[in-house]
Formats: structure tokens, C-alpha cells, sequence
């Protein structure tokens, strides 16, 4: 069996530069307490590991940031790559926290593209996940955002008439984003349309559409990173015979090995690269 690792894979320059904050502000202040609101970025192993510098992380998928804030009286808070609302970063500021903004440049940038469409008078529908926490932070800034995560929330838009601009979340799928574009653009012909997938995401995807002879393809990360998910979902799409999301080599069943002739080795953006490489040793080994 042949093992080939998918280039580029693993992390983006947002994801480490997140990572570098976190173990900095954790240097910088040895003993204060240190929380994050949310996952840093979306892989639990960094999680842990941050956890072992005694960085808290804040997380509950029933509870919004704000409340999740309101669970923090004192010590540092950091801000998580997806980016952050003024309204949050207001909050703590008021309650006299001190807050280190990890949010990543690429997020940043779209975020500013959003703002300046907005002053000058657009509408704007932005392409993203739902409960996302960038989708979130992006949907904050104003109610003139509009969020289609398919084909029928566009149907269900109701805006004739106006200046309409078109972007979406980094992390999503190419192809996702240019069915949608063609839905939008269906109903909405004058629509401006600005594609933000981040590069980190656009590469690691094209890469896979790229794989010949691929017979099992690994996806490394986890269920919880969109830009993770999107990697299975283009893999599929490809036609790939079977395309697996793993947490790490421990979940390889060496049933799914049979009759595989050459397995490629990807991963999400946020997944650390220790996991990337056991997971390349393992099937090398087992090969
Ligand atoms: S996936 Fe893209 S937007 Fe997200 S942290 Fe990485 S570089 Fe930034």
C-alpha cells in the first residue's frame, strides 16, 4: 500500500499565529488566569494542550459568548481566530477585563470588506455556517447581513430593489460557493460578488481535487472545524471511493485497509502536526 501525505495540509498561518498568542500571554502573565472564549481554533488536542499551560477554554454550544463572558470576572480573555463582536469585546472591556484579539488576518479582511460595502449602502448576503462563531461575529455588525448557508435560504431572500454584495465565511467550499453564487446571481443578476474562501482553505482543497488514483482518502482534525469538514465533503465530491474523518491514528480501522492500494493523508488547517504524522506512520507500518 502506498501512503502519500496531501500537500499543503494541516495548519494555516492564522491557526499558529492563534496558538503563538495564547502560550505568549500565558508567558507574559504566569500567574493570572487566562481564558479563551470558545475554542481557539477548532481542534481539541490544541485544547488540551493549552489546557495543560493552564489556559481555560470557555465552551458550550448552549451558551452564547456573552453568556459564556458573564462566567468571567477577572484574569485575561482571548479572543478566538474566528473573530469577535464589538458588542463582546465592549462587554469585556466594561466588566475591566484585559483581552488579547487572536482573530485571524484573513477574517479581519473580510470583516473590513463587509464594513465598507455596508457604508456604501449595500445589502449584503454572506455564504456561512450557521452558529458559526466567524458567521456569528461577521452577523453582528449589522442587520443589513444576510446569512444563506443553501440553496433555499437564498429562495427565501426577499431582496429586490436593493444594492446587493455577495461574500462568504474563509472556510467554506469552493464548489458550495460557486453553486450558490450561480443561485444568487439567478435571482439577483446585478448582485457583486467578492469570493473569500482564504487561501489556507482554497489550497488545501485544491489540492485534493487534484489526488489521481486515490483509493481511501483520510481527512485528520476535527468533527467540529468547518474548513475539516469541507476537505470530506470536496473529497467526496470527487469522486473518491472512501473518504474518512479521524481524530487522530487511533481511530484507523484496519478494515477500511483492504484492497487499498494508495491512501492519501490530509488535514484541517487547525490540526496539530505531531497528529498528522503518527497518523502517516501508523498506515506506513501497517502497509
Ligand atoms: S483557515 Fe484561513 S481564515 Fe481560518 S485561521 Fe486559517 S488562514 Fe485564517
Amino acid at each position: 500500500m502506498e501512503v502519500k501525505r496531501v500537500v499543503p495540509s494541516g495548519y494555516c498561518k492564522g491557526v499558529v499565529n492563534a496558538i503563538k498568542l495564547a502560550k505568549e500571554t500565558r508567558k507574559q502573565y504566569p500567574d493570572e488566569k487566562i481564558y479563551i472564549l470558545g475554542m481557539l481554533v477548532h481542534n481539541s488536542f490544541v485544547s488540551d494542550e493549552l489546557a495543560s499551560l493552564g489556559i481555560v477554554t470557555l465552551d458550550d454550544s448552549f451558551k452564547s459568548k456573552e453568556e459564556l463572558l458573564d462566567e468571567v470576572n477577572d484574569g485575561i480573555i482571548i479572543f478566538t481566530a474566528h473573530g469577535i463582536s464589538q458588542a463582546i469585546k465592549d462587554k469585556a472591556k466594561a466588566k475591566g477585563l484585559r483581552y488579547v484579539d487572536a482573530t485571524c488576518v484573513d477574517v479581519l479582511k473580510t470583516q473590513n470588506i463587509i464594513k465598507e460595502r455596508l457604508a456604501e449602502g449595500y445589502e449584503i448576503i454572506y455564504f456561512g455556517k450557521r452558529k458559526h462563531p466567524e458567521a456569528e461575529a461577521v452577523l453582528s455588525i449589522s442587520d443589513r447581513i444576510h446569512l444563506v448557508s443553501n440553496r433555499d435560504d437564498i429562495e427565501d431572500l426577499d431582496l429586490k430593489d436593493r444594492k446587493l454584495f455577495l461574500t462568504n465565511q474563509t472556510t467554506m467550499s469552493y464548489l458550495e460557493l460557486k453553486d450558490l453564487i450561480d443561485k444568487v446571481l439567478e435571482l439577483y443578476p446585478d448582485t457583486i460578488v467578492q469570493k473569500e474562501i482564504c487561501n489556507a482553505t482554497s489550497s488545501r482543497q485544491e489540492a485534493i481535487s487534484k489526488l489521481v488514483d486515490c483509493d481511501l482518502l483520510y481527512v485528520v482534525g476535527d468533527s467540529k472545524s468547518n474548513n475539516t469538514n469541507k476537505l470530506v465533503d470536496i473529497g467526496k465530491k470527487q469522486g473518491i471511493r472512501k473518504v474518512l474523518l479521524i481524530h487522530s491514528y487511533k481511530d484507523i480501522d484496519k478494515n477500511d485497509l483492504r484492497d487499498v492500494e494508495k491512501v492519501y493523508v490530509t488535514a484541517g488547517a487547525s490540526t496539530p502536526p505531531l497528529l498528522i504524522d503518527e497518523v502517516i506512520t501508523y498506515l506506513k507500518n501497517c502497509s
